[in-house]
């Protein structure tokens, strides 16, 4: 793997890629990988495509900067699992090479209504921040395919308009299934900071999508997101929002609907960890 920390240097070296035929994967992260981070790069080799991740933890999409300093950090770990996870290219920037002379020389992006429902109205300026780095990285990467996880499923739909307003129809976003722990606990950087009574609990997310899933015959989904918010505080977490959504648009909805794909959302915090999970409705 060859490790790039300077934005002229990778384009160089994927540019004479891309003059050979070669196409690119593009994997953006903000590190302390773990197997849902690695199976987006196994998604970025397929066809011979050169695979390339970054780790960049992005000061400007933290709306809470106590949350940034506590973001964990494993960059030696990171470089050995994307070894062997047959990671062609690692580009590790640091701030003044994403933002030069500071952030506000960077074009930001409005996503309208994205912006202002689940993630956008609990995280002021998050959006903001992911499509001002998403936006660098793309202009500075030029892949052929963007891998997303559908863990962040109203982060997928942001980059997806974001690729749009870019004018950068040539790249296809691949949106890849969320990997999970045994108990269905959603894999995240987040979760190592969790205490082993935190841990056991933390799955709790998981089995409230599955039983908003299930209920979908009652009809009303005001009652379920009841009881999972009362089975949530019960355990401990403090719920930020128990949401049902057109899968499209992010609507939210307070009745199930036929014939309408559906997405269950949840973002809860469990002491001052902040995890949050989706499912598709079936
Ligand atoms: P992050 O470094 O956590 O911001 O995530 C980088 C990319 O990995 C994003 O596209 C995430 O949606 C994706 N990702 C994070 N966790 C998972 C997971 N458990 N399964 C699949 N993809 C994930």
């Amino acid at each position: 793997m060859v490790i790039f920390k300077k934005i002229k240097d990778i384009k160089g070296y994927l540019s004479a890629k891309k003059v050979a035929g070669a196409s690119v994967g593009f994997v953006p992260t903000m590190g302390a990988l773990h197997s849902g981070h690695l199976s987006l790069v196994e998604k970025a080799r397929e066809n011979g495509a050169v695979s390339v991740c970054s780790i960049f933890v992005n000061p400007t999409q933290f709306n809470d900067k106590k949350d940034l300093e506590k973001y964990p950090v494993s960059i030696d770990a990171d470089i050995e699992l994307l070894i062997s996870a047959g990671c062609d290219v690692l580009f590790l920037p640091d701030v003044e090479e994403i933002y030069p002379g500071g952030e506000s020389n960077i074009k930001a992006y409005d996503f309208g209504y994205l912006d202002t429902v689940l993630e956008g109205a609990k995280r002021p300026g998050h959006f903001r921040g992911v499509g001002q780095v998403v936006g660098r990285l793309l202009e500075i990467v030029e892949p052929d395919h963007l891998y997303l996880g559908q863990k962040d499923y109203q982060q997928c739909m942001v980059i997806k308009k974001l690729v749009e307003m870019m004018g950068m129809s040539q790249v296809k976003v691949v949106i890849c299934q969320t990997v999970r722990e045994a108990d269905g606990l959603a894999m995240s950087s987040r979760n190592r900071r969790l205490t082993e009574p935190q841990r056991v609990i933390a799955s709790l997310i998981y089995q409230c999508l599955i039983s908003i899933q299930t209920k979908q015959v009652s009809g009303s989904f005001e009652i379920v997101r009841k009881e999972c918010e009362d089975i949530l505080k019960a355990k401990g977490f403090a719920p930020e929002y128990v949401a049902l959504a057109d899968a499209n648009s992010l609507t939210l909805l307070s009745e199930y609907k036929q014939d309408t794909p559906m997405v269950a959302l949840i973002a809860a915090k469990i002491g001052d960890i902040r995890l949050i999970d989706n499912m598709l409705l079936a």
